[in-house]
């Protein structure tokens, strides 16, 4: 705890992490944000990509569930091709969705990690709740001005650091 605004780790993109790289992480399940991680946010259905990713972390035993803000209807329609466990009723940062997520996955604490594109939701909710966090850079669509303004304060707060291709521990 105490964490604050910083993620564990800080990458281009989620959909180049290696199994690999999370088991030598001990990380053993994964919160998934669905808005800007896995798809750009005007985008209602998981794609090939998407797909892909989930099956290749299950057949691992990588354990995945849904942390989600968007509405249930949103939700459900993007999971129907995952058939991924759902954290209902999240409302992150709030701490109460991401203690059903950990009971969800069956796994302690320092095993999960929050996998998300906003440092005041996706990343602050996980290190108040004692998780490992990881950052990816936002799929770039166009987001409505309040977004781009969030985006300018994630920017400050991460001091200019960029991303990287792989999963180092920030410093
Ligand atoms: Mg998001």
């Amino acid at each position: 705890m105490g964490k604050g605004l910083k993620p564990d780790y800080y990458l281009s993109s989620l959909f180049t992490v290696s199994v690999r790289d999370l088991q030598d992480k001990g990380i053993k399940g994964l919160l998934l944000d669905i808005d800007n991680t896995l798809v750009p946010n005007h985008q209602p259905d998981a794609d090939g990509r998407v797909i892909s990713f989930v099956s290749r972390m299950q057949e691992a035993g990588i354990r995945l569930a849904i942390l989600s803000n968007a509405s249930a209807h949103r939700i459900s329609l993007f999971n129907r091709p995952l058939g991924l466990p759902v954290v209902a009723g999240t409302f992150k940062p709030f701490r109460r969705g991401y203690r059903h997520g950990i009971a969800l996955l069956d796994l302690d604490a320092s095993e999960i990690c929050m996998a998300g594109d906003q440092l005041f939701t996706d990343i602050l909710g996980a290190n108040r709740a004692g998780i490992r966090s990881l950052l990816v850079a936002p799929i770039h669509v166009l987001e409505p001005w309040y977004v781009r303004l969030k985006r300018l304060a994630e920017k400050v707060f991460m001091g200019g650091r960029a991303p990287s291709e792989n999963l180092h521990d920030e410093p």
